[in-house]
Parts: C-alpha cells; structure tokens; sequence
C-alpha cells in the first residue's frame, strides 16, 4: 500500500500555508483576522492587539561568516516590526526564543542581544519573555511582536479599493543586491584568506542586508498626516510577489510604472556591476522591509511631497490584471517570483 506523497516544492511556501489554513477554525470572536495578513489582530476592549511572529535560521536566513551578531540581533527584531507596521499598528513588545549550538559562547549571545536590545530602544518595544533551548545544527532566532491600534486605524491587505494610489516607502533591490556582495566577497575571502574584503564601496547595500530598518518612521508620519492607508503590506519577498498577495487578498488588479520605482544609486550601479538587471531587482528582490501601501485618491495632497513615499501606479479592477508599464511605455504581465524557499 502505498501513501501519497506530495512534495512541498509542489505547492510552494504559500501554497502551503493555504493549505494548511484551512484546518484553522476561529472559535473565538476576540481573533478579528487569523492566518492572511502581515500580523493577526485580537480583540483587546477599546483598541486591538496584532501580532506576528519571524523565524531565522542559520544556513537559511544569515550567514555568521559575515553577518555581525548585533546587526542579525537588530534585523530579528526589525523584521517583526515592519510585520507590525503594515497592519499600521504601533509595536508594543516582542518576546525572543532561542536555540544555540555549544559554539556559541556568552559573550557571542550577549552581542546578539546589544543588538535586540537597540531594536527595542529605537522601536520603543519592550522584551517580555521568550524561550532558551539547545540546538544541534547552527543558530535559530524566533521573535514574535505585539503591537496596539484602534480598530479603524487598522490597514489590512485586504482594503484596496479600484483608482486607489500604490504607494511605496523607501528605495528597492538593495538588500538583494547586498547579499550578493556579501556572497561574492566571501566566496574570495574563502579562496585567498590573505584578502581584505572590499565593502567600503557598498556600505548602502550591505547594510540593508545586514540591519535592514523597519519603517515605524512612516507610521508615524502618516497618523499626523491623518492618513489611513486603505490597504498595506511590507515587503519581504520582492515588491512583485506583495504586489500579488495585495491583490488577491483586496480582490483587485494593479499596474505600475518602471519609472515610478524607487532605486537608490548605489543599488543600481552595483546591480549593474553583478551583471543583474536593476529592474528584476527592485521588483523580485526580498528583504528590503519598506512598506507597499494604497491611499484613497483623496489622500494624494497631504502625502504629495513627501520625500520618501513614492507613487508607484494605481488599483484596477481584478480581471485587468497586474501589469508593469516600462519605461518604453509597454505593459507587461507581473510576475511574482519572491523567494522560493522550498
Ligand atoms: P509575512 O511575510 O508577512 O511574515 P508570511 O507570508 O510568512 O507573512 O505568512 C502569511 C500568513 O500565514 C500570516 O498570517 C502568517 O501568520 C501565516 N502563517 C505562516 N506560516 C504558518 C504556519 N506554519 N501555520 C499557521 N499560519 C502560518
Ligand atoms: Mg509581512
């Protein structure tokens, strides 16, 4: 007798996690949003408490070779904010569970946490618990955030509304294009030990990697501005793929504009340096934790010079499709490549 077996790859990260939620019946009407969104969102009286949570894995998600222990301690924590951030809450704890292999010696654990412990003071989070155990194969850091707001200050994947503005923070591609110079100098530093890396040229890229910052700044700006982002995301796996799970939760179809996308400088020279198209960057690069949001058309004005959000296109109708308009003014189909984990 044989069992069926389906391959993970089958169905991919995503493919998944739907899967798996289906067996995720709500029982309690104090969880508003379950599985679905950057962060779930319960019931707490007069305001709602969401929350998320980020597992990294040595070997998977950091590299120590060249990943300093604060900045991995930092991007822990950053990384569950920014999740935080999209729900347009404002982060209120995190707890931080860890598995450590005996290569690790106190010293190494107490720089880990010099770095989460900056993530709390600049995010204002305060550390509450977590959980110490044992690993046998490399380091593993699980961190989950909590966070307030009011219920309508709340901005869901699901809200964005046709001729709605899509907005994004920021610049794209540079934590991908980071990685890849992080790749390439290690792969030179392990052929010839006698070489010093070369990274001073490409401290933006590198440390967007290495210590990417969750944009609460805008969070900020956007309550005095008095703007209500009707539907937001942020973006970890590449704006293309955020761009699809926007609108398949909000129902809805998107385009774009190549020369509306945000690249910085030094991303685009480096870009073009490893032989990668900028483009294919900005749009599949993960890890940049900048925020892919919409506003209401009437909103435009009080964001319009803002120096930092970006008006990348606009909301369509669902069977209009996702499209990308290139500079040369053709429309071509969004792709959602992300990262393929499995
Ligand atoms: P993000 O990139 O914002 O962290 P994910 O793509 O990891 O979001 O997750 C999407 C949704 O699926 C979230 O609501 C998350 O809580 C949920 N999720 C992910 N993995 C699991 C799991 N193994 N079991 C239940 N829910 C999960
Ligand atoms: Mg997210």
């Amino acid at each position: 007798m044989s069992e069926k077996r389906t391959e993970i790859s089958e169905l991919g990260e995503f493919g998944l996690i739907d899967q798996l939620a289906k067996g995720a019946l709500i029982k309690n009407p104090s969880t508003l949003k379950g599985i679905g969104d950057d962060a779930a969102v319960l019931d707490a009286g007069d305001q709602v408490t969401v929350v998320s949570t980020d597992l990294l894995l040595e070997g998977v998600h950091f590299d120590l070779a060249y990943t300093p222990l604060p900045h991995l301690g930092f991007k822990a924590v950053a990384v569950n904010v920014s999740d935080i951030a999209a729900m347009n809450a404002i982060p209120t704890q995190i707890t931080v569970s860890l598995a450590l292999s005996n290569r690790f010696s106190v010293e190494a654990v107490q720089a880990l946490y010099e770095g989460i412990y900056a993530a709390c003071e600049q995010y204002g989070v305060d550390l509450v618990g977590g959980d110490t155990t044992v690993s046998r194969s490399g380091l593993v850091i699980s961190v989950t955030a909590m966070g307030q707001a009011k219920k309508e200050q709340l901005s869901y994947r699901s809200g964005a509304q046709v001729n709605d503005i899509l907005c994004v923070t920021g610049d794209l591609g540079a934590a991908l294009v980071g990685l890849q110079i992080l790749e390439r100098e290690k792969q030179v530093f392990l052929s010839n030990p006698d070489m010093k890396p070369e990274l001073e040229k490409y401290t933006v890229v590198t440390g967007r990697q290495l210590r990417p910052d969750a944009r609460m700044d805008i969070i900020h700006e956007l309550r005095e501005l008095g703007v209500v982002p009707s539907s937001m995301i942020d973006i970890s796996d590449g704006l293309a793929s955020e761009i699809f799970h926007l609108c398949k939760a909000s129902g809805v179809g998107a385009t774009i504009y190549e020369d509306k996308l945000p690249i910085d400088k030094q991303t685009f020279d480096t870009a073009v340096e490893l032989n990668l198209d900028p483009i294919t960057c900005v749009l599949n690069g993960g890890e940049d934790y900048e925020l892919l949001f919409t506003i209401d058309q009437k909103d435009f004005a009080k964001l319009e010079k803002h120096p930092d959000v970006h008006f990348i296109g606009h909301i369509t109708k669902a069977e209009e499709g996702k499209f990308l308009v290139t500079k040369s003014g053709t429309a071509v189909q969004i792709k959602a490549q992300g990262w393929k984990h499995f």
